[in-house]
Parts: C-alpha cells; sequence; structure tokens
C-alpha cells in the first residue's frame, strides 16, 4: 500500500488547506531566527521584516519598514544596490556575498540571495532577501587564508578542475617568481619543462590527483624567468560536499639544493667505484705480475742452491776462508730469497684459487700447524674444546695459525723464550681463535699497518722474516669470511686473533 497524496489527507483531514494560507506561511517565516528574510517593492523599500533580519540586522520591524535596503550596505557598496535588484529583476535570482552593515553600525558577513517576486500575471512587485549570518565562517576562512598566503617556504595554490590558477601564496610568488595578478588564470602547465608537457605530465598529475585523491613526485619546474628548479610536488583534489571534485590544490617545495647534494654525492660514489675498480684492476694485475715472477725465479733460484751446495760439497776444502765465506752468503741469500718467494706464491695463490669452505675442526688445525713448527705441544698451552669447529678450509686456517704461532715464537725479549697461550672460544655464531704470546709487543701506531705486505718492524738481523707473514693470515681469515685483529703491549705480548664463523650458522 502506497502512502496517500497530500491532497487525499487533506482531503481527510481537511487541515491542509489552513496550512496553505498565507498567514500559516508568514508565521514560520517571521519566526525564522537564522536567517534573515524580508520583502523589499520594487524600488527597494522595506516591506516586511522577520526575526532573523532583527537578530542579524538589529534592528525592529517599526524602525525599519519603508526604509531603503542600501542603510544596510557598506559606503563603497552603496552604487550595487540598483545593480544587484536590476540583475534579480532580469535573471529572477542574485546570489552574492559580501560585507553588510547592522544598526549598531558593525559589519557582518552575508550570503545573500535576492529574488523576483511577480504577481499572478508576472508583473514585478518586489523581491525578497534571504540572508545569512557566515561572520564566523568568514573570518575563519580569511584566518586560514592568511596563514596559506603567509607561508614562504611552499609554494601553495589552488587550480580550478582544468588546472586553471585560482589562488597563489606567498611561497609561491617567491619560489616560481611570477605574483599572483600576473598568474591567477593561467594554466599551471607552464611551471612545467617543455619535455614534461610534452610527454603530458600536468594533464598525468591531474589525472592521477583525480583519480587516487593524490599526486606526489620530484621533478625539475621552469621559475618566471626560465631558470629551473628541483621540486616536490604534492597535488591533492578538492571535493565538494557530494565528492564531486571542484578542483586541486597544489602544495610545491623548491628541494634543489637538496639534490644537488644528493647528486654531487652521487657522482662521489660512482667516482670512488670507478676508482676502486681500476685499483682492484691494477692490484690484480700486480698480483699476477708478481705470481709469475715469483713462479719463474723458483727455477734459478733452484740452480743457484743446487750449484753452491755442490761446489760447498765437491770443492768446499780446495776453497780458501774467504772465498768460502761468498759461498755460504750465496747459499744464504738464495735461502732467504726462496722462503720470499715461498710467501709471496702463497699470498697470491690465497686470492686466485677458488677456497672450498666445509666445517673444519679448530683443534685438528692447531695440532697440524704445531707440528709443522716442530714445538712440542707441552712448551705451549692450548685450551680449545673438542667440538669447535668453524666454517672454512683446513688448509688456510692451518696456515693462518702456524704464521701465528711462527711469529709468537720469534718475536720473543732478547735472551728468553715466549710461552705461547693457544685458545678458541664460541662468540654467538663467531669463533674467535687466538693466539697469546710474551713477547715483545707491537707499540699502537704500528698495529695496523703489519698486516700489509712487506711491512717489518725489525731488521732481518734482528728477527728474520718476509714481512708476508701477518698480510697471508689477513687474506685468509678474510677468504674464510672472517676477520684478523691484534691486542698488543709494548714490552708485554700480543694477542692476535682469528674470528671465524662458526660451522652450522650460515655457509658451512
Ligand atoms: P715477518 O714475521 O715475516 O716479519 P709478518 O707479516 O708476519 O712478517 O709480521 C710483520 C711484522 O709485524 C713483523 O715484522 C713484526 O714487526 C710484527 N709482528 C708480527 N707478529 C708479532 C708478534 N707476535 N709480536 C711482536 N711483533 C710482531
Amino acid at each position: 500500500m502506497s502512502t496517500p497524496p497530500p491532497s487525499s489527507i487533506d482531503n481527510k483531514n481537511g487541515s491542509i488547506s489552513a496550512l496553505q494560507s498565507e498567514g500559516a506561511f508568514q508565521t514560520l517565516v517571521e519566526s525564522v531566527r537564522d536567517y534573515a528574510i524580508y520583502i523589499i517593492d520594487p524600488h527597494g523599500y522595506v516591506v516586511t521584516w522577520n526575526l532573523g533580519a532583527e537578530r542579524i540586522k538589529g534592528y525592529k520591524v517599526s524602525e525599519v519598514l519603508g526604509r531603503h535596503f542600501s542603510i544596510f550596505y557598506p559606503a563603497e557598496d552603496q552604487e550595487k544596490t540598483d545593480w544587484e535588484l536590476q540583475v534579480a529583476k532580469q535573471e529572477g535570482q542574485f546570489k552574492v556575498e559580501g560585507w553588510r552593515l547592522r544598526k549598531d553600525g558593525s559589519r557582518f558577513w552575508a550570503d545573500i540571495i535576492i529574488t523576483r517576486l511577480n504577481d499572478a500575471d508576472g508583473n514585478l512587485i518586489g523581491f525578497g532577501k534571504i540572508i545569512r549570518d557566515l561572520t564566523e565562517h568568514r573570518i575563519a576562512e580569511q584566518k586560514y587564508r592568511l596563514l596559506v598566503e603567509g607561508v614562504t617556504d611552499y609554494a601553495i595554490y589552488s587550480l580550478d578542475i582544468n588546472g586553471y590558477v585560482t589562488s597563489w601564496n606567498t611561497g609561491a610568488a617567491r619560489i616560481k617568481g611570477y605574483s599572483a595578478e600576473e598568474i591567477l588564470g593561467r594554466h599551471f602547465s607552464e611551471f612545467y619543462t617543455p619535455e614534461d608537457v610534452a610527454v603530458g605530465l600536468p594533464q598525468r598529475a591531474l589525472k592521477t590527483a583525480a583519480e587516487e585523491g593524490h599526486f606526489a613526485a620530484e621533478g625539475w619546474r621552469v621559475r618566471k624567468d626560465g631558470s629551473r628548479f628541483w621540486s616536490s610536488v604534492v597535488v591533492t583534489a578538492i571535493k565538494d560536499e557530494n565528492g564531486r571534485i571542484t578542483g586541486f590544490s597544489k602544495v610545491t617545495r623548491d628541494i634543489t639544493d637538496r639534490k644537488l647534494l644528493l647528486d654531487e654525492i652521487q657522482r662521489h660514489a660512482e667516482e670512488l667505484e670507478l676508482r676502486i675498480a681500476e685499483r682492484e684492476q691494477t692490484n690484480a694485475e700486480l698480483e699476477a705480475f708478481s705470481y709469475s715472477v715469483s713462479h719463474d725465479l723458483r727455477a734459478p733460484l733452484r740452480a743457484i742452491e743446487g750449484y753452491a751446495s755442490a761446489l760447498d760439497q765437491d770443492y768446499g776444502n780446495t776453497l780458501n776462508e774467504e772465498a768460502r765465506g761468498y759461498l755460504h752468503e750465496i747459499q744464504s741469500a738464495a735461502t732467504r730469497m726462496n722462503r720470499l718467494v715461498r710467501d709471496l706464491l702463497e699470498y697470491s695463490r690465497l686470492s686466485r684459487n677458488e677456497l672450498p669452505i666445509r666445517p673444519v675442526h679448530v683443534r685438528s688445525c692447531v695440532a697440524i700447524a704445531l707440528k709443522e713448527t716442530g714445538e712440542p705441544e707441552a712448551s705451549l698451552s692450548v685450551s680449545i674444546p673438542d667440538d669447535v669447529r668453524v666454517s672454512g678450509n683446513e688448509q688456510t686456517l692451518v696456515q693462518a695459525i702456524l704464521n701465528l704461532i711462527g711469529n709468537g715464537l720469534k718475536f720473543h725479549k732478547p735472551g728468553e723464550r715466549s710461552h705461547l697461550e693457544i685458545s678458541a672460544e664460541v662468540r654467538g655464531n663467531r669463533v674467535r681463535i687466538s693466539v697469546k704470546d710474551n713477547g715483545i709487543g707491537i707499540a699502537p701506531e704500528h698495529q695496523a699497518r703489519i698486516f700489509r705486505v712487506f711491512e717489518r718492524l725489525h731488521g732481518s738481523e734482528e728477527y728474520p722474516g718476509t714481512g708476508i707473514g701477518l698480510a697471508i693470515v689477513k687474506r685468509a681469515a678474510e677468504r674464510m669470511n672472517g676477520s684478523v685483529s691484534v691486542v698488543s703491549q709494548l714490552g708485554v705480548g700480543s694477542t692476535f686473533s682469528i674470528d671465524l664463523p662458526k660451522s652450522g650458522s650460515g655457509t658451512a
């Protein structure tokens, strides 16, 4: 069953005709408090006046009836009154917002509708005026506008739905170089580079903002003088209460300085990478060179050593003291050179060869290394739990430990034997293998450089060596995804440690 039309209710209870009477309507209008509703005659003289009009404008009915409506207009708008009525007369309605005067001379912001009133024949009999006091709204809006306008670090402006500029703040003027008068009404694509305009970027920005609510990007924009700046932009769609898009707001920041700085950093990083690559290339070439030189030196060296010892054995007793002295010099020089060549080859082999990484039993490695030094295990303290395994390469780890033990024994205080403590401890997912001695120690300023090739702190008469041993340890540790470090005090002793991944905690 559908709801009966109003006329049928009317017929049943007979009250509608009463409601439709002018008296009822007038009562309603008169009692409205939030709107000033009144009628003026065709010449603008007030004919009726409701409660809202009295409240908003401050005049009582008796004070205002028969007076011209221009009394509500400030001096600067007096000449507009005739024109407004003219428009309402011709168009049927006129809408405007503006400052109006109360009886006490104070102003209020009015939202006004003037409607033409006709008699039954369509002749003009006057105008209805409906006015809302929007002063509070207006003040809030103005405060907000002043706030936005005063911002200087951001360009904040609005666009109509087609992208034409409708407002412009101080920041926009400062960043883009246009004054408000110059740019209002112009299309925002003027701020884009010709390249971006050609690929339709301005339209895309509005389309994305319309579809997704906002659009954010960084890019080059053009100032009035043609110069470019790197901007960070956010475009937001502005919607009315029905969700229809009425325009867009744009907030732009000039971040050229940041961009240039980032570009500079990027350029430096690229340059650095290039240099590192060049250096790596040079290093690789040098290593290849030293490898082949060392390799090729071995045959003539062996010949020198062999012939020198043959000479010594076969003709040693026929030589005089001086000649034998020379021969021994040749032999020990050849031995030194042999050691050097061996170490150099070992060092370059470490970077050239593939290193198979497997679980390695640390205690066994130490035992093998000790055996090679010929040092009885009893002369040192070894404290390595039997179950410690690292992820590494056995041969390489033995070599590294051997070098550390060799150094520990070698760099003893004059006239003393060094005591060595070899230990291993698990630290989280790493294992630290340490060789501690109570030898001569190393001054802090030298502790970093001793890991470089050929860096020695002593003459070979004092402590013989090639200066490659620690470089081998360092490279060995790194090839096994580990590292090496030293803690030392001059005259007290040193502890060298190799840190390696614990077996089972990653690679092997
Ligand atoms: P080498 O032992 O052949 O001289 P290394 O590369 O093994 O070369 O060591 C470089 C230098 O570091 C040594 O010459 C020495 O001066 C110093 N050094 C190494 N180990 C120790 C140590 N345990 N105690 C004191 N100094 C050491």
